[in-house]
Protein backbone atom coordinates (compact mmCIF):
# COMPACT_ATOMS: atom_id res chain seq x y z
CA UNK A 1 0.00 0.00 0.00
CA UNK A 2 1.31 3.65 -0.85
CA UNK A 3 2.59 5.27 2.44
CA UNK A 4 1.66 2.31 4.54
CA UNK A 5 4.04 3.87 7.38
CA UNK A 6 2.55 7.15 6.99
CA UNK A 7 -0.92 6.27 6.95
CA UNK A 8 -0.46 4.49 10.42
CA UNK A 9 1.14 7.69 12.12
CA UNK A 10 -2.15 9.37 11.38
CA UNK A 11 -4.02 6.83 12.17
CA UNK A 12 -2.53 6.21 15.01
CA UNK A 13 -2.60 9.97 16.18
CA UNK A 14 -6.53 9.86 15.45
CA UNK A 15 -6.63 7.40 18.07
CA UNK A 16 -4.25 9.21 20.76
CA UNK A 17 -6.93 12.09 19.56
CA UNK A 18 -9.80 10.44 20.97
CA UNK A 19 -8.19 8.78 23.98
CA UNK A 20 -7.36 11.76 24.90
CA UNK A 21 -10.52 13.22 24.71
CA UNK A 22 -9.55 16.10 22.11
CA UNK A 23 -12.35 15.52 20.47
CA UNK A 24 -15.98 13.63 20.21
CA UNK A 25 -17.30 11.92 17.07
CA UNK A 26 -15.73 12.73 13.62
CA UNK A 27 -14.59 16.34 14.20
CA UNK A 28 -10.98 16.97 14.34
CA UNK A 29 -9.00 15.79 11.71
CA UNK A 30 -4.99 15.10 10.86
CA UNK A 31 -2.21 15.44 8.44
CA UNK A 32 1.29 14.02 8.16
CA UNK A 33 3.59 15.36 5.43
CA UNK A 34 5.47 12.55 3.69
CA UNK A 35 9.16 13.15 3.16
CA UNK A 36 8.66 13.27 -0.63
CA UNK A 37 6.01 16.77 -0.29
CA UNK A 38 3.05 14.71 0.05
CA UNK A 39 0.01 15.26 1.89
CA UNK A 40 -1.81 12.13 4.71
CA UNK A 41 -4.84 13.33 5.49
CA UNK A 42 -7.95 11.56 7.24
CA UNK A 43 -11.19 11.52 5.40
CA UNK A 44 -14.05 14.04 6.10
CA UNK A 45 -16.80 12.71 8.74
CA UNK A 46 -15.31 9.41 9.54
CA UNK A 47 -15.39 7.65 13.18
CA UNK A 48 -11.76 7.42 13.72
CA UNK A 49 -12.17 4.34 16.06
CA UNK A 50 -13.26 2.30 13.11
CA UNK A 51 -11.23 3.69 10.51
CA UNK A 52 -8.30 1.60 8.49
CA UNK A 53 -4.95 2.91 7.10
CA UNK A 54 -6.45 2.59 3.43
CA UNK A 55 -9.38 4.95 4.89
CA UNK A 56 -6.77 7.74 4.86
CA UNK A 57 -6.79 10.19 1.55
CA UNK A 58 -3.46 10.82 -0.13
CA UNK A 59 -3.41 13.94 -1.82
CA UNK A 60 -0.44 16.59 -3.49
CA UNK A 61 -0.14 19.75 -1.65
CA UNK A 62 -2.54 21.41 -3.84
CA UNK A 63 -5.21 18.93 -3.31
CA UNK A 64 -4.96 16.20 -5.99
CA UNK A 65 -6.03 13.17 -4.60
CA UNK A 66 -2.88 10.56 -5.22
CA UNK A 67 -4.53 7.82 -3.64
CA UNK A 68 -7.71 7.22 -1.52
CA UNK A 69 -11.81 6.13 -1.70
CA UNK A 70 -12.78 8.61 0.69
CA UNK A 71 -13.18 12.68 0.22
CA UNK A 72 -10.37 14.19 2.21
CA UNK A 73 -11.15 16.36 5.25
CA UNK A 74 -13.39 19.28 4.67
CA UNK A 75 -10.62 21.13 6.42
CA UNK A 76 -8.06 20.36 4.04
CA UNK A 77 -7.10 24.40 2.75
CA UNK A 78 -6.10 24.84 5.96
CA UNK A 79 -3.33 21.79 6.24
CA UNK A 80 -2.46 22.88 3.25
CA UNK A 81 -2.07 26.33 4.03
CA UNK A 82 0.04 25.81 6.84
CA UNK A 83 2.35 23.16 4.93
CA UNK A 84 2.54 25.76 2.48
CA UNK A 85 3.75 28.47 5.06
CA UNK A 86 5.57 26.63 7.72
CA UNK A 87 8.27 24.80 5.98
CA UNK A 88 9.51 22.98 9.40
CA UNK A 89 5.79 21.46 9.83
CA UNK A 90 5.57 17.74 9.03
CA UNK A 91 2.52 17.02 11.00
CA UNK A 92 -0.70 18.68 11.60
CA UNK A 93 -3.59 17.88 14.42
CA UNK A 94 -6.88 20.00 14.49
CA UNK A 95 -9.42 19.41 17.33
CA UNK A 96 -12.50 20.28 19.07
CA UNK A 97 -11.06 20.18 22.37
CA UNK A 98 -13.50 21.14 25.61
CA UNK A 99 -11.01 23.87 27.47
CA UNK A 100 -9.53 25.51 24.26
CA UNK A 101 -12.96 25.60 22.65
CA UNK A 102 -14.00 27.33 25.59
CA UNK A 103 -11.45 30.17 25.46
CA UNK A 104 -12.14 30.02 21.33
CA UNK A 105 -15.26 31.53 22.44
CA UNK A 106 -14.07 33.56 25.11
CA UNK A 107 -11.42 35.43 22.97
CA UNK A 108 -8.68 34.31 25.74
CA UNK A 109 -5.73 34.21 24.88
CA UNK A 110 -3.66 31.66 26.97
CA UNK A 111 -0.26 33.18 28.75
CA UNK A 112 3.25 31.23 29.33
CA UNK A 113 1.85 30.11 32.75
CA UNK A 114 3.54 26.72 33.33
CA UNK A 115 7.47 24.28 32.32
CA UNK A 116 5.56 22.76 29.48
CA UNK A 117 3.44 25.22 28.25
CA UNK A 118 6.33 27.56 28.23
CA UNK A 119 8.50 25.30 26.54
CA UNK A 120 5.90 23.79 23.83
CA UNK A 121 3.92 27.10 23.43
CA UNK A 122 6.79 29.75 23.79
CA UNK A 123 4.85 33.18 25.05
CA UNK A 124 1.31 31.55 25.08
CA UNK A 125 -1.32 30.95 22.28
CA UNK A 126 -3.15 33.41 20.15
CA UNK A 127 -7.03 32.95 19.93
CA UNK A 128 -7.10 33.81 15.63
CA UNK A 129 -10.16 35.16 14.02
CA UNK A 130 -13.29 33.71 12.72
CA UNK A 131 -14.41 32.53 9.62
CA UNK A 132 -16.48 29.23 8.69
CA UNK A 133 -15.38 26.51 8.39
CA UNK A 134 -13.36 24.87 6.00
CA UNK A 135 -13.43 27.78 3.91
CA UNK A 136 -9.59 29.90 2.69
CA UNK A 137 -10.43 32.69 4.83
CA UNK A 138 -10.49 30.24 7.75
CA UNK A 139 -7.21 29.29 6.23
CA UNK A 140 -5.66 32.35 6.29
CA UNK A 141 -6.43 33.31 9.67
CA UNK A 142 -5.13 30.02 11.03
CA UNK A 143 -1.50 30.94 9.53
CA UNK A 144 -1.78 34.55 10.78
CA UNK A 145 -2.86 33.09 14.58
CA UNK A 146 0.04 30.31 14.40
CA UNK A 147 2.83 32.81 13.10
CA UNK A 148 5.94 30.71 14.29
CA UNK A 149 4.52 29.07 17.58
CA UNK A 150 3.30 25.58 17.71
CA UNK A 151 -0.48 26.00 17.71
CA UNK A 152 -3.29 28.63 17.90
CA UNK A 153 -6.95 28.19 19.27
CA UNK A 154 -9.46 29.24 16.07
CA UNK A 155 -11.93 31.33 17.32
CA UNK A 156 -15.43 29.96 18.11
CA UNK A 157 -14.51 26.44 16.63
CA UNK A 158 -11.29 24.68 18.35
CA UNK A 159 -7.58 24.47 18.08
CA UNK A 160 -5.14 23.38 15.88
CA UNK A 161 -1.24 22.04 16.91
CA UNK A 162 1.61 21.49 14.53
CA UNK A 163 4.83 19.71 14.73
CA UNK A 164 8.08 18.68 13.03
CA UNK A 165 6.93 15.05 13.41
CA UNK A 166 3.63 13.79 14.70
CA UNK A 167 4.67 13.14 18.12
CA UNK A 168 5.13 16.56 18.60
CA UNK A 169 1.92 17.52 17.33
CA UNK A 170 0.42 15.23 19.44
CA UNK A 171 1.87 16.13 22.39
CA UNK A 172 1.70 19.57 21.73
CA UNK A 173 -2.06 19.29 21.27
CA UNK A 174 -2.49 17.61 24.57
CA UNK A 175 -0.66 20.16 26.31
CA UNK A 176 -1.97 23.10 25.22
CA UNK A 177 -5.64 21.56 26.00
CA UNK A 178 -3.68 21.06 29.31
CA UNK A 179 -2.66 24.66 29.62
CA UNK A 180 -6.17 25.97 28.43
CA UNK A 181 -7.60 23.84 31.54
CA UNK A 182 -5.31 25.14 34.14
CA UNK A 183 -5.38 28.92 32.43
CA UNK A 184 -9.52 28.83 33.26
CA UNK A 185 -9.07 27.14 36.72
CA UNK A 186 -6.98 29.37 37.79
CA UNK A 187 -9.03 32.48 36.12
CA UNK A 188 -12.26 31.18 38.47
CA UNK A 189 -10.03 31.03 41.14
CA UNK A 190 -9.02 34.66 40.57
CA UNK A 191 -5.61 34.49 39.89
CA UNK A 192 -3.21 34.04 37.38
CA UNK A 193 0.45 34.22 37.72
CA UNK A 194 2.65 34.27 35.03
CA UNK A 195 6.27 33.01 34.48
CA UNK A 196 9.08 35.78 33.70
CA UNK A 197 9.63 36.33 30.25
CA UNK A 198 13.13 35.64 30.42
CA UNK A 199 12.53 32.28 31.86
CA UNK A 200 10.04 31.60 29.26
CA UNK A 201 12.53 32.19 26.43
CA UNK A 202 15.30 29.70 28.49
CA UNK A 203 12.35 27.25 28.65
CA UNK A 204 11.03 27.11 24.84
CA UNK A 205 15.36 26.97 24.52
CA UNK A 206 15.43 24.08 26.30
CA UNK A 207 12.55 21.82 24.52
CA UNK A 208 14.09 20.10 21.72
CA UNK A 209 17.15 19.01 23.76
CA UNK A 210 14.21 17.46 26.28
CA UNK A 211 12.31 16.00 24.05
CA UNK A 212 15.25 14.21 22.27
CA UNK A 213 15.25 12.39 25.44
CA UNK A 214 12.21 11.16 25.46
CA UNK A 215 12.78 7.21 24.09
CA UNK A 216 9.93 7.44 22.14
CA UNK A 217 11.16 10.56 20.50
CA UNK A 218 12.99 9.99 16.87
P1 LIG B 1 -13.82 16.74 8.68
O1 LIG B 1 -14.60 15.61 9.28
O2 LIG B 1 -14.27 17.06 7.27
O3 LIG B 1 -12.33 16.52 8.79
O4 LIG B 1 -14.17 18.07 9.48
C1 LIG B 1 -14.19 18.11 10.87
C2 LIG B 1 -13.84 19.45 11.37
O5 LIG B 1 -13.40 19.54 12.49
C3 LIG B 1 -14.03 20.65 10.53
O6 LIG B 1 -13.46 21.76 11.13
ZN1 LIG C 1 -13.03 21.62 13.19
Amino acid sequence: MLYEKERNIVLNACREMLKSNLTVGSWGNISLRTEDGNVVITPSGTNYSKSLPEDMVITDIEGTIIDGKMKPSSERLMHYKIYKNRHDVMAIVHTHSIYSSVLSVTDDRIPPITEDTAMLLGDGVNVSKYALTGTIELADYVVEGLGSNNATIMKNHGAVSVGTDMERAIVTSQVLEKSASIFITAKMLGRVNILPPEDVAKLRGLSENYLKQWKNWK
